[in-house]
């Protein structure tokens, strides 16, 4: 399991995202890495990532984000966790904290929305639950095959779990959607994956998707190459990228390595025609996707960004 750094936060809680389809929410990190150790994670290549098999987890994040409201003129209406971390590590100190955080927000009628591969502890879902009209989620997941989520998500909740509190959640009135990123080319991109995917999210209510195709940064392709034990599965997604051209993408104005333009339009229209005959609507972020895309992934969410007589809602409320 990951090394906990316990370390005090110096600057602000509530962070402006630099992706476009955050550009309406303040976001919170929990932790500068993640326990999850996803092997694709794109936060690896971050400034603030402390490392393999670290986590640096901020300990006075309530305090400060209470202080942080307390002198703000404008509340915000929803704040979203967490960009470069996930919210439900399966670390006791980050558990706690994703609670009173959240209960803070909730209690003071802000929004709370959020992306998880992880376990969510039923009094965190209890909490979610008491709240509904305040939250939106959105569940990771890349695969149904438990070997292909061990091989590349170590330590996140195995899909099943993943999709069963999801099912919670729609039951208690919480909007859930997915969020199928990476797709992993060569080894989650074809249709035997995407289907029984479509169903299951189907199954259980959800009704939109995100999606995304791998790319890779110097870091993300150093873990998959260390850590990736399935050399041979890992083979297949890198052999993927033989020839493959740097692309800008608007998310930290960073370059990437990605699948041509072709390729990703042909994985994204046969998700599409599988997710369509299962009522799913697809979204492509154009945050990752400039080339092949004009659309937001809503990664936050639907709030409404021009509500109250026509004016744009801003980052906060009065
Ligand atoms: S859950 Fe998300 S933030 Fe955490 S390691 Fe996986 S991809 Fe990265």
């Amino acid at each position: 399991m990951v090394q906990v750094i316990p370390i005090e936060r110096k600057s602000a809680v509530l962070t402006p995202s630099s992706l476009a389809c955050l550009s309406h929410v303040p976001t919170v990190n929990l932790t500068a890495g993640c326990a999850h150790e996803c092997r694709y994670c794109y936060a690896r290549g971050y400034m603030t990532h402390p490392g393999e098999g670290k986590v640096a987890f901020y300990t006075n994040t309530l305090a400060r984000l209470r202080e942080e409201l307390r002198r703000k003129r404008k509340k915000p209406t929803t704040v979203y966790f967490s960009p470069s971390s996930d919210t439900f590590q399966p670390v006791p100190e980050v558990l706690n904290m994703a609670y009173d955080v959240f209960k803070f927000l909730l209690e003071s009628g802000i929004g709370v929305t959020f992306v998880t591969k992880g376990r969510i502890p039923d009094r965190h879902r209890d909490l979610l639950a008491a709240h509904a009209p305040l939250v939106q989620g959105r569940i990771g997941l890349t695969t149904l095959d438990p070997a292909v989520a061990a091989a590349f998500e170590p330590h996140a909740a195995s899909p099943e779990v993943r999709l069963a509190q999801a099912a919670e959640l729609i039951g208690a009135g919480v909007p859930v959607d997915a969020r199928l990123d990476p797709i992993l080319p060569g080894v989650t991109d074809g249709a035997d994956c995407l289907e029984p995917l479509c169903a299951a999210l189907a199954r259980i209510g959800v009704r939109t998707i995100a999606a995304s195709v791998l790319f890779l940064r110097p870091a993300v392709t150093g873990s998959l190459r260390r850590c990736v034990e399935d050399k041979q599965m890992l083979n297949r997604v890198l052999d993927c990228f033989a020839g493959s051209e740097p692309l800008a993408i608007h998310a930290g104005n960073s370059r990437v390595l990605a699948l041509p333009a072709s390729a990703r339009l042909e994985i994204m229209e046969r998700l599409k025609t599988i997710a369509h005959r299962y009522g799913l609507e697809v979204l492509v972020c154009a945050c990752k996707n400039p080339d092949i895309s004009s659309g937001s992934c809503h990664i936050s969410g639907r709030w409404p960004p021009v509500v109250r007589g026509g004016s744009q809602l801003g980052l906060f409320q009065s």
